[in-house]
């Protein structure tokens, strides 16, 4: 075998290898679920066409190399076998920059669903956390209590002490609450210092202590103003009937109701709705 003939069999070989890397890059994103089956069928695509350009180039490089030992070779097979080398390096560098705009997809989305200040879920991851819980108490008939809950005064902490100092306790407050709730309960930041709850398989009266929890947790968190001053929450509550996201809409206005009458009592006072 010549240095040329060894020269062609080593880059046919190395051909090869990148189309089976690539083969198997793509194999694997045709298996990624959760895509559209258009996305799919590509990568599955571009699989077999990496795996038969890999098999042609190893087969060409011992037919050339081994076939034809000492034959010449030309110049139109070098080129050939310098443009087949640069196909499964383009396919795998492609497979890289999909799945870099894979993660930056995914962590957009995740980023739409959550606020960044507590880490809460926002409004939107609400809807969706909340529909998903309800979907799936809707199989053993579980009762729902939605509450929306506000900080009292929390106008006075950003005038007094200053806008850090209001998230600072935002963030605790959300903290806090999140804690004393049990996994399943879906805790969000809905607003400035507004949140909404959605607790599963509790009645009102267990929803209402476990509210008053969350008062008592809210009260260790630092207040700038402290000692002459503590974090106090109102809150109002309502029960869910019904499972669509019609009658969480519902139980969560007839729970902002019940928040505004709290704020006109006085404040620092969980109400029930009717
Ligand atoms: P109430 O007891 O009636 O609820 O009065 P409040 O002062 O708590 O409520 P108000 O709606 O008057 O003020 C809420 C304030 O929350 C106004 C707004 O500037 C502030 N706020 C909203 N979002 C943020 C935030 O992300 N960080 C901080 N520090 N303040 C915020
Ligand atoms: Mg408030
Ligand atoms: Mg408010």
């Amino acid at each position: 075998m010549t240095t040329a003939d060894l020269a062609f069999l080593l880059l046919r070989g190395a051909t090869a290898i990148l189309c089976a890397l690539a083969a198997r890059g793509a194999l694997h994103r045709s298996r990624l679920p959760g895509q559209p089956r258009q996305r799919r069928w590509r990568a599955g695509l571009a699989a077999v066409v990496m795996l038969a350009l890999g098999v042609f180039a190893f087969e060409d490089g011992l037919h050339v190399a081994l076939g034809q030992p000492g034959e010449p070779i030309g110049w139109r097979s070098w080129v050939w076998v310098l443009l087949d080398l640069f196909i499964p390096a383009q396919v795998i560098a492609a497979l890289a920059t999909l799945r870099q705009r894979d993660r930056l997809e995914a962590e957009l989305a995740a980023a739409a669903h959550r606020d960044p200040l507590t880490g809460l879920p926002n409004r939107t991851g609400f809807t969706e956390a909340a529909s998903a819980a309800l979907a799936a108490v809707s199989r053993d008939g579980r009762p729902v209590v939605g509450a929306m809950l506000d900080i009292d005064h929390f106008k006075a902490i950003n005038d007094g002490w200053g806008h850090a100092a209001g998230d600072a306790v935002l963030r605790e407050v959300a903290k806090a609450m999140r804690g004393a709730l049990r996994p399943g309960d879906v805790l969000a930041r809905v607003g400035g210092e507004e949140f909404a709850l959605l607790l599963l398989g509790v009645d009102t009266e267990a929803a209402r202590s476990l509210l008053e929890r969350l008062q008592a947790a809210a009260a260790m968190v630092p207040h700038p103003g402290a000692p002459a001053r503590c974090v106090t929450l109102s809150a109002g509550l309502a029960p869910v009937q019904g499972l669509g996201l019609a009658a969480l809409e519902n139980g969560l206005r007839s729970a902002d109701g019940a928040l505004y009458a709290a704020k006109a009592a006085g404040r620092n006072r969980v109400m029930v709705a009717g």
